[in-house]
């Protein structure tokens, strides 16, 4: 086989195996480069999100989600269920088995499209040419027409507390643990952070967040972040805000080993032992070795790759996506920047949203959001109008015993064109999206007002809260009616 092609792609996380998919759907002649291997040398695709992101954590919250609610919640329901027990390993086998089939699924598709994948590592040299390293350190030189780098990001490792894999582990140690942690510390309460920190914790690990900012995930609508604080609390989940980790020391041998964090807080110095130590302060790119210097690629000081709106190096026929570059490290938006680098390439004029990203923070319930948050508007000096709607009256959710949280719509006061959507109760992954498409559209909430939606559903929380933005709401009493 010749190695020219049309387009070659370096990384097969969702943006890349994405971005070589659409290429070569779109009729060139594609090859995806990837260093993930298993044990035979084989390449391994999907990136962290199908390796050890998105979908082994969601498998976990899953199975623990199931076990926490036949504990806590089938009495309500009248079912007794006394004597469940979970199968730690077990529960780890069932992720890796949906590991496995996704992964599968993307070369699948890789063969359907004849997209060619190529096992090794890959380095961008100076005219679109690929140095690629084979697992059995030989090496070969490709190029194309177009190269799209799509290397993807690593957890970002902080000096008080090493990885050792054992005791401090990373997300990717905290997706394998072969038993719960009767002790649990978490460093960063960030998504990662809340998202693992809440499997442990419902599987019956006593479980202590130590975040080092003094607010509760800042970036979320302050209240649906104080809800969600509220709730998780009520959970179990022990939060420590302004917690800055200082050090940490590893002590016992065999299954006696724990660990005694360091840190300090408003009140001085402080102390904390753990069985078992997670690590989630943030990610970073993975761009080192990625490009060689006489590329023309330009990396930014924290080493992403600088690329303009629609993911174009300054280098003719260079993009990059994904983790690597600007913008939320999302499985969702790196692969919508995947399509549209091979759809530019293919000459057409697509662009991403990226004021329209929705963010989901998987715990139970969910907390998921798109657009502005009111502290935002406060900020930006915008007149808006509010709607909320508490799943407390929802009746799908009390069918469900599944009432904690609400839906909040914010709306702009003189056009009433609908701002922000912030949620936390059951599926908000999914309600937020209803919202995502209306504002690709441009809607108000009146717009939203006067669309059907199915009784009973966890929707109508949401219909609700777009008709009480200009008072309307009909199952509850409005703030303020019009
Ligand atoms: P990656 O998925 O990191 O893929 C990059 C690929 O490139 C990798 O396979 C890597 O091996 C390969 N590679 C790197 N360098 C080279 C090279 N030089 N040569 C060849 N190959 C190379 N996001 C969500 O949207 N929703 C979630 O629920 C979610 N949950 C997450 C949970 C966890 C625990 C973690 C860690 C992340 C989660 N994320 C989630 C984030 C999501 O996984 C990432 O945003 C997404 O995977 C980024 O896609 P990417 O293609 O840019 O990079
Ligand atoms: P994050 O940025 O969400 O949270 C990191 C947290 O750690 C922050 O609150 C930060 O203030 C805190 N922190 C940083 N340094 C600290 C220190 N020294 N001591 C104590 N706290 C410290 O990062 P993450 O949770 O590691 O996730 C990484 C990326 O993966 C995120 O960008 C996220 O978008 C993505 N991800 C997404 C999902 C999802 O979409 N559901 C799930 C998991 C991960």
């Amino acid at each position: 086989m010749s190695n020219k092609y049309d387009v070659v792609v370096i990384g097969a996380g969702p943006a890349g195996y994405v971005a070589a998919i659409r290429c070569a759907q779109l009729g060139f002649k594609t090859a995806c480069v990837e260093k993930w291997h298993d044990d035979k040398g084989n390449a391994v695709y999907g990136g962290t999100c199908l390796n050890v992101g998105c979908i082994p954590s969601k498998a976990l919250l899953d199975s623990s989600h199931k076990y926490a609610e036949a504990h806590k919640d089938f009495i309500t329901h009248g079912i007794s269920a006394d004597n469940v027990t979970m199968d730690v390993p077990a529960m780890i086998a069932r992720k890796a088995k949906i590991v496995g089939q996704l992964t599968q699924g993307v070369k699948s598709l890789f063969s359907a499209n004849k997209v060619e994948g190529i096992a090794g590592t890959g380095k961008l040299l100076a005219g679109k040419k690929v140095l690629v390293t084979k697992h059995d350190g030989t090496t070969e030189e490709i190029s194309a027409d177009n190269i799209i780098l799509a290397a993807g990001s690593v957890p970002i490792n902080i000096p008080p507390t090493p990885i050792d894999n054992d005791i401090i582990v990373d997300s990717t140690g905290a997706l394998e643990f072969s038993s719960v942690p009767k002790r649990l510390g978490v460093i960063g309460a960030g998504v990662i952070g809340l998202e693992l920190g809440s499997v442990w914790s419902r599987l019956g690990a006593e479980v202590t967040v130590l975040e080092a900012m003094d607010a509760f995930l800042p970036a979320v609508d302050t209240q649906i972040a104080k809800e969600a604080q509220k709730i998780l609390t009520k959970q179990g989940l022990i939060i420590k805000l302004g917690a800055k980790v200082t050090g940490s020391k590893i002590t016992g041998k065999g299954k006696s080993k724990s660990v005694t964090v360091s840190y300090t807080d408003a009140n001085g110095p402080q102390e904390a032992v753990f069985d078992k130590l997670i690590v989630a302060v943030g990610r970073r790119p993975l761009t080192e070795n990625l490009v060689d210097a006489g590329s023309g690629v330009e990396l930014d000081k924290r080493g992403f790759v600088v690329v303009d709106d629609s993911c174009a190096t300054a280098v003719p026929g260079v993009y990059a996506a994904g983790d690597i570059v600007r913008g939320p490290m999302l499985a969702h938006k790196g692969m919508e920047e995947g399509v549209m680098v091979a759809e530019r390439i293919a000459g057409k004029k697509t662009q991403v949203n990226y004021s329209l990203v929705p963010f989901v923070i998987y715990t139970h319930p969910e907390i998921a959001w798109v657009g502005k948050t009111e502290q935002q508007l406060q900020q930006e000096g915008r007149e808006y109008n509010i709607g909320t709607f508490p799943f407390s009256i929802n009746g799908r959710a009390m069918a469900a015993n599944d009432t904690d949280g609400m839906v909040k719509i914010l709306a702009d006061a003189k056009t009433d064109r609908v701002l922000g959507c912030h949620i936390i109760g059951p599926s908000a992954a999914d309600l937020v999206q209803q919202i995502v498409i209306a504002m690709e559209f441009s809607a108000s909430s009146e717009d939203i007002g006067l669309t059907m939606f199915s009784h009973p559903a966890l929707s109508e929380a949401v219909h609700e809260a777009a008709l009480a933005v200009n008072g309307h709401a009909v199952h509850m009493v409005n703030k303020r009616k019009r």
